[in-house]
């Protein structure tokens, strides 16, 4: 018997795995609905509705992809977003078509040249890393690539300037050496076609699996592996052999050497008695407006419908009890603060497994747990090798 906390992405997965091998498999989750921020639903115009923002599915792990494939057939969606740069709507991450989008003919000419001879076609380069060029028109790019896509933004989005950050995250945006105008080049991409929370619901759909919505992981911790007074498990216990805990890891400690920082988004989603709202399922502000983002859900799966639905994407810090845990905020100060919430769940680990008559092991996983900007390929990935560790 193992409890799973949390009915996210990284939850069902280890559900569903778990259960295929034989485990009965309680799973909570404090929210009143499964999926956790990746949760969609259907409304009257006939489009699916990211509820906490756009999801798009990608990744390169053939195990992964054929794993979430069992529960979904795919719309063949290619993200493309487009970022509002110098009055022009501009692929982004900025790429060679970029380029020539924003500057005269001949200047844009002469930085393709400049970087195919640098870099190479079909190369990826960070930001933070082309800034360090000393070549004069690359640094002039840099710059203004800098200032026009990453500054502003990052700053609206974390409140931070992009050397603050982990390098990985601006780096998830690189500049783009080629003339794809995608977001993710991954060999395997798409939208769900019923939907993500449709997806959830098939994950859970297991005879071994129960599933406790609106309870939080306190309202049940008296009750795993209870006794009576004779020593016998209490009639109303949660028997359990193992914790698996996609929730935040602070919380889990009692945020006993601090809280982990994290970001927040609000949403306004805004509904259009109209065709269209915009070109793209995404646009990108980075230089204006207090939102970062607008995404526009038919286009996702090419709904046709009179209205349209979009959402106006404004990032703000997570404050508990207020909103929802969206983003961890990796630099090396929050990394130092989680690291001594892994040693301290390591340790706790290692002792169970050494009294398991005791004690019950308690594995972390998930973006909450792990406190780590996972992907939705990632954290199934991360589910799956856990599995494997537990079972
Ligand atoms: N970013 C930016 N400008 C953009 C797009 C991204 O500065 O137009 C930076 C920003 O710091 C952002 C990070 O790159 O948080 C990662 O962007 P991504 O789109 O991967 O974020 P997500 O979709 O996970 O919110």
């Amino acid at each position: 018997m193992v409890v799973i906390i949390g009915a996210g992405i990284s939850g069902n997965t280890a559900a569903r795995l778990l259960a295929e091998q034989g485990h009965h498999v309680t799973i909570i989750d404090k929210r009143s609905h499964i999926g956790g921020n990746c949760y969609d639903h259907w409304d009257d115009n006939g489009i699916c509705v990211h509820d906490y923002g756009t999801h798009i599915f990608h990744t390169d792990n053939r195990q992964v992809w054929d794993f979430i494939s069992r529960f979904t057939k795919w719309y063949p969606f290619q993200h493309k977003v487009r970022g509002l740069i110098d009055g022009q709507l501009v692929p982004i991450p900025f790429n060679l078509n970029s380029i020539h989008q924003v500057f005269p003919a001949k200047l844009a000419q002469r930085l393709e040249d400049k970087l195919l001879e640098t870099f190479g076609y079909n190369i990826k380069v960070p930001i933070l890393k082309l800034r360090e060029t000393d070549d004069e028109d690359l640094r002039f790019l840099a710059d203004y690539i800098y200032r026009n896509i990453f500054s502003f933004y990052t700053q609206k989005q974390w409140d931070l300037n992009p050397e603050d950050l982990d390098p990985a995250v601006t780096g998830r945006v690189p500049v783009y050496i080629s003339k794809d105008n995608r977001y993710f080049q991954n060999r395997y991409q798409g939208i769900p076609l019923e939907g993500y929370t449709a997806i959830f619901e098939k994950m859970l759909d297991h005879p071994n699996i129960t599933v406790r919505l609106k309870t939080k992981f306190e309202d049940i911790r008296h009750l795993i592996n209870k006794t009576d007074g004779t020593g016998n498990l209490a009639s109303d216990a949660l028997k359990a052999d193992a914790i698996l805990y996609s929730g935040p890891i602070d919380e889990y400690y009692s945020y006993e050497f601090g809280e982990l920082p994290y970001r927040s988004e609000r949403f306004d989603f805004l509904t259009f008695d109209r065709e269209y709202f915009q070109s793209e399922a995404v646009i990108n502000y980075p230089n204006n407006y207090t939102f970062t983002r607008i995404g526009e859900y038919k286009h996702f799966l090419g709904t046709k419908s009179d209205r349209t639905v979009v959402s106006y994407e404004y990032p703000e810090p997570f404050i508990r009890g207020k909103n929802e845990r969206y983003y961890p905020i990796v630099n090396d100060t929050n990394q130092a603060l989680y690291s001594q919430y892994k040693a301290k769940a390591e340790a706790e680990l290692e002792a169970a497994k050494a009294n398991p008559e005791n004690k019950i092991p308690v594995y972390f996983f998930g973006r909450l747990g792990d406190y780590k900007y996972y992907d939705m390929d990632k954290a199934i990935e991360r589910a799956m090798a856990l599995v494997e560790e537990v079972a």
